[in-house]
């Protein structure tokens, strides 16, 4: 039983389990229910003030953003591109929420979000350098984690202290 992140619960029971005795675990786990909704409606709250503090609605607003990240991330793509000798075709960005970049390996391009404004720069340099991993490995296996520990070794500590970041605002 778990609750998703619309404020869903989830269930999962064997296929023949009568109706009557999910009801009953449902009683039966009511305050762990109250709680987990209660912890979910939090993290929505604490995700809506952290993406809240780049505000985007405007066409000046948007463009201003991807000017200045383009400004950040542009040396970052220099430099490492060159180390990693992979060569990205198109630089995109787009204001994705709870996606910060999307590589597709065909075709080279690279897409990152706006939002990337509110990372301090090392956890922008990891999202950056994560996405040129993808142009030599698509999956995120044992070959993808070989490729960040040569080219960004504190990638464990980015990937956490960026995820803190969203929910602990
Ligand atoms: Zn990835």
């Amino acid at each position: 039983m778990r609750v998703v992140s619309n404020g869903d619960l989830h269930i999962s029971a064997p296929y023949r389990t009568p109706r009557s005795a999910i009801d009953q675990f449902v009683r039966e786990n009511e305050a762990w229910i109250r709680q987990a909704l209660q912890n979910q409606l939090q993290r929505n709250h604490q995700r809506a003030d952290f993406y809240g503090q780049l505000p985007l609605e405007t066409k000046e607003q948007a463009m201003e953003a991807v000017n200045r990240l383009d400004g950040i991330i542009r040396p970052m793509l220099l430099k490492y591109t060159a180390l990693m000798d992979v060569h990205p075709t198109k630089i995109t960005y787009k204001p994705t929420i709870s996606r910060w970049g999307a590589c597709n390996k065909r075709t080279g391009v690279i897409c990152f979000s706006t939002y990337l404004l509110l990372l301090p720069g090392w956890c922008i340099e990891h999202v950056v350098v994560h996405e040129l991993a993808h142009l030599i490995e698509a999956n995120h296996g044992p070959k993808f984690h070989a490729i960040m520990d040569r080219y960004f070794p504190r990638w464990k500590e980015a990937r956490k202290a960026t995820r803190e970041m969203v929910t602990s605002c």
